[in-house]
């Protein structure tokens, strides 16, 4: 028996339900599909990754991945008469247009007398499982979370890898390189980025080897100070599948067992809720499709968004004048990552103090991720703009300055992203621009030469959004 397996976001050995089933069936075809019909293409730093993804997971798979560029069913029906196999099998995604793609084609084969089977393997409880009493979707996190998934069922326990797979030894026509999917920018931006990490299925296991080894037990507490490496930087590898929520879910148990800590520890609890707010994410989106361009909150409709090209620039480029902002920009840039704390507030400084629209910040970071998932990512612009389901209200306006006092108290992070300001004091690090104008030539800092003057005034421009925000509450 002849099964074609579709990878797409599970680039891994281990775990993955399609392969394991694909395997047992006899011979397999693995394949990967880059999609050129999508609205929304991948940005650039996750399409840098991908590249390097695909070739760990072929290198795996023994040279057998057969990679094709177009659209899928196009491809699909090719090797379907090409090859005459007998199933095809594929591991879900639950992103709207995914969906619709992925109806249309299982449809379209099953008519063709092909077997059609699509597994769950990127999620913990997959967003169709879950819904209230009512019958109706979740909209608030802890109890999706706590009552919905927690109380519902325990996740799936993670598959071996398969022992030996048989690869279908036909050659197919039309299958490109990985190469050829030009997935590496003509201009060398990546270099410095990709030194940060590691793709691929072994790179995903080191990760949170690593993270089991050193961090989980003090994450509660560190895991908002972006100057300590305290959480596990998986994002980008549970994106792609190269590790499943399951793994990682279980690999935390076993920590636990092995050091005879209790689940309910703090620090445990929150780290695998932290995986529940990315069920939640793709929940909200399988449940509320629109979200991936309208407020989820519709009163948002009305609020007038300013438009500020210069600003928006200032921001992209880490040059706003605000420390701990430009430091996040910065990071960004050079990493591909950005820490949550400081994503949340560099989030609140674009929507609240810039009074620009979260789709900007959601297109700028969806280009320069490497994590850059549309649900986490929308979901997570709507939450910091308040327009989003279970958001931070729309008073709660983060202060640059007090974050960056709390968070990043003598400032290393600042000065590890913005080193122009290395010299500067701790108590002055978050807001230059009131130290005395002598200080700052000590340190080497001219503000407006060396490093930018503030953007804008904290106070005031907090006060616009408090004015702005609350012209909503009069929105019927
Ligand atoms: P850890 O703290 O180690 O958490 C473990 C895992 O839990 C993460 O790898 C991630 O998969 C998940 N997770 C943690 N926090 C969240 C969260 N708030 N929402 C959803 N999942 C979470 N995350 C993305 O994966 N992709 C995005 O495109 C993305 N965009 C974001 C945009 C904004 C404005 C904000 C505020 C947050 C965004 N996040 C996004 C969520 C979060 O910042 C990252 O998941 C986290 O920083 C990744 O680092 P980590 O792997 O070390 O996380």
């Amino acid at each position: 028996m002849v099964t074609i397996y579709w990878m797409r976001n599970d680039l891994r050995l281990t775990d993955n339900p399609a392969l394991c089933f694909a395997v047992e069936q006899g011979s397999v075809l693995p394949i990967y599909i880059h999609d050129t019909g999508v609205e929304k293409e991948c940005g650039a730093a996750t399409r840098r990754w991908l590249h390097d993804s695909l070739l760990s997971i072929d290198s795996a798979l023994k040279g057998n991945l057969r990679v094709f560029k177009g659209e899928p069913l196009e491809v699909l029906n090719k090797l379907v008469a090409d090859l005459k196999p007998d199933a095809i099998v594929w591991n879900r995604g639950y992103e709207p247009e995914t969906i619709a793609r992925d109806t249309k084609i299982k449809s379209g084969l099953q008519e063709q007398g092909l077997k059609v089977k699509s597994f769950n393997a990127g999620h913990l409880w997959a967003p169709t499982d879950i819904l209230k009493k009512d019958g109706t979707p979740y909209k608030v996190f802890t109890p999706y979370y706590r009552k919905g998934c927690l109380a519902a069922s325990v996740p799936r326990f993670p598959l071996q890898r398969p022992a030996k797979i048989n690869f279908v030894e036909t050659a197919v026509s039309d299958a490109v390189d990985i190469e050829d999917l030009n997935f590496i920018p003509k201009i060398n931006w990546d270099e410095q980025m990709m030194r940060h990490w590691s793709p691929g299925e072994q790179g995903a296991k080191d990760r949170l080897q690593a993270f089991l080894d050193g961090p989980l037990f003090n994450y509660k507490e560190e895991r908002n100070i972006p100057a300590v490496a305290a959480t596990s930087r998986l994002s980008p590898h549970l994106h792609f599948g190269e590790i499943s929520p399951n793994q990682v879910w279980y690999a935390v148990l076993d920590k636990c067992e092995q050091q005879g800590i209790s689940v309910e520890h703090p620090d445990v609890d929150c780290y695998l809720s932290e995986l529940g707010w990315r069920e939640f994410s793709a929940y909200l989106l399988f449940h509320f499709s629109d979200m991936v361009t309208e407020n989820f909150n519709v009163k948002f409709n009305k609020f007038a968004w300013r438009s500020d090209n210069q600003q928006l620039q200032a921001w992209q480029r880490g040059k706003t004048g605000i420390p701990i902002v430009d430091a996040g920009m910065r990071e960004l840039w050079a990493t591909g990552y950005m820490h949550n704390r400081v994503r949340m507030i560099v989030g609140s400084f674009l929507v609240k103090n810039l009074l620009l629209d979260w789709r900007e910040g959601e297109a700028w970071f969806w280009d320069c991720l490497v994590d850059a998932d549309l649900a986490s990512n929308v979901a997570s612009w709507q939450w910091v703009a308040g327009s989003g389901a279970d958001a931070a209200p729309y008073f709660r306006i983060f202060n640059p300055v007090t974050q960056g006092e709390k968070f990043d108290p003598q400032g290393e992070y600042v000065k590890t992203w913005c080193p122009e300001l290395k010299k500067v004091p701790a108590k002055l690090i978050h807001k230059p621009w009131e130290a005395k104008t002598d200080i700052l030539r000590a340190c080497g800092v001219e503000l407006g030469n060396d490093y930018p003057e503030p953007l804008v005034d904290l106070k005031a421009s907090r006060q616009r959004a408090l004015d702005a925000f609350a012209e909503l509450k009069n929105v019927s």
